[in-house]
Parts: structure tokens; sequence; C-alpha cells
């Protein structure tokens, strides 16, 4: 579904994707692991074309996503991102918050929108706050918020950059619960996350990045358990 090949981005002297390429299937749920500084959200941002990368091709179901003539807009329709921080817009209704996008930006008509708003918070438990102001919400209520708003758009592949690191722990269940059920409906999602417990509950498969490249990948089991690499031991020692 998702191809990366040969990704490279650079701040100044500073080369943050070193000709980084990774694959992911389709309905493949993928941890990125690595040190603050590795180069975990600037790949997201690359691949919903937030940063533009100075070498390399992205691809998108075969099609190159990097070339200058495809539409960020359309390619964000179909790879949603979520932050850490929610980023709720605070003068706006939950409601209004998840419709936004889809109807200013995709033109999606009003109503259609809505009821497919409605729906996704139905499924997740939050219908009774369709009205509500942010500041109303739970943290984890606000998260599970974001991550229907990018799920609004039917994206085929869901980024998640560390979206429980900014909850207190109480509420990081049930976002986790929320990713869980997604991974059973068959979203393809690839994930940035300092969390090795939730990386090993909820991954197919896990990527360890260092200095901009992914070192070593495969099964959690094998990555968190039984790395391969002395760099992958030294950062899992240091963490856990
Ligand atoms: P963390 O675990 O702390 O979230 P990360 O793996 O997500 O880290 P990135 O945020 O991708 O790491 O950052 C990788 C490097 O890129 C860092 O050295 C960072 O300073 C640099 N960087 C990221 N964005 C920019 C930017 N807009 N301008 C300059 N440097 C940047
Ligand atoms: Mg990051």
């Amino acid at each position: 579904l998702l191809s990366c090949t040969d990704v490279r981005k650079t701040f100044g002297a500073n080369v943050v994707l070193d000709n980084l390429s990774l694959d992911v299937a389709e309905h493949e749920v993928v941890a990125l692991i690595g040190a603050s500084g590795s180069g975990k959200s600037t790949l997201l941002r690359c691949v919903n074309l937030l940063t533009e990368i100075d070498d390399g091709v992205v691809r998108l179901d075969g099609e190159d996503i990097t070339d200058p003539r495809v539409d960020p807009d359309l390619v964000r329709q179909k790879i949603g991102l979520v932050f850490q921080s929610y980023n709720l817009f605070p003068h706006m209704t939950v409601l209004d918050n998840i419709t936004l996008a889809p109807v200013r930006v995709h033109k999606r008509p009003v109503a259609e929108a809505r009821s497919q708003a409605m729906e996704w918070l139905s499924r997740v438990g939050l219908a009774d706050k369709s009205g509500s102001y942010p500041d109303r919400l739970s943290g984890g209520q606000q998260q599970r918020v974001a991550i229907v708003r990018a799920l609004v758009n039917s994206p085929r592949l869901l980024l998640l950059d560390e979206v429980t690191s900014a909850l207190d722990p109480e509420l990081v269940g049930e976002v986790l619960t929320m990713i869980r059920e997604l991974k059973g409906e068959g979203m393809t999602m690839v994930l940035a996350t300092h969390e090795m417990g939730f990386a090993r509950q909820v991954a197919d498969r896990v990527a360890f990045l260092d200095k901009g490249r992914v070192l070593e990948q495969g099964p959690p089991s094998q990555v968190l358990g039984d790395p391969a690499e002395a760099r992958t031991r030294q950062f899992l020692a240091r963490i856990i």
C-alpha cells in the first residue's frame, strides 16, 4: 500500500532521513520506534506531504505522491495524520471540528459529512459529545475525536504520531482500545511510539529507526524481545 524508497530529508547540515526505505502492506500495522530525533515524526510528515523530501520516492497504491503535480489535499484525504497534541479547534464543536475539512477542503456535502461523523462518533462512544466544545472533553476523548477527524475521509492509511504521550496514564487505555479496534477492522496504520508495550500489542511489525534509517525491522517479539542489532538493544535497555 505504502512504499517509501530511499527517502532523504535534511534540515541544513542535519540529515534527518538518510535514504530511508519502508514498505507497508494493506491492513498492516507498523510501529516506528527509536530515540528522540531519529526521524519518526519527520517520516510521518513526509508521507503526509507536510514536509517536502529532498530525494527518493513515496508511493501510495503505486502512485508517486511526491510528484509535484500531485494535489496534496487529495493525498491527505487518503492518508490521515494524528499528532500527539490533538489540535482540535477550541472555538468549534466536536462535530464541526470533524466535518470542517471534508466540507471546506474536499467539498463534500455537509449532510453527508455530518452523518458520517456521527456514525464514527457513535462507534467510539462519543455521539453524545458531538455538540460539545473540546475543553469539555477529557484528553482521551479529545484524542479520539482527533482520530475520528482523520477517519471521516475514509483514508487508506492512518499515521499516528505519539497519540498517547500527552495523555494521563488512566486515559491512555481508551485511545489504545480505539486503535486496536481499528486494527480489527483492517485499517492500515503506521504509528510512532515510545511505548513498547503498545507496539508489542498492536503492531504486526516494528521498525527501529536510528539516525534516519530503518536499522532493523520485524515482528515485535523479535525486534523488542531479541533484537539483532546492538544499537536496538542499547535503545531498549535505556527505555525499559
Ligand atoms: P521524538 O521521539 O522526540 O518525537 P522523532 O524521532 O520524531 O523524535 P523528529 O521529530 O523526526 O524525531 O526529528 C528528527 C530531527 O529533525 C531532529 O534532529 C529535529 O531537530 C530535526 N527537525 C525536525 N523538524 C525540523 C524542522 N522543521 N526544522 C529543522 N529541524 C527539524
Ligand atoms: Mg516525534
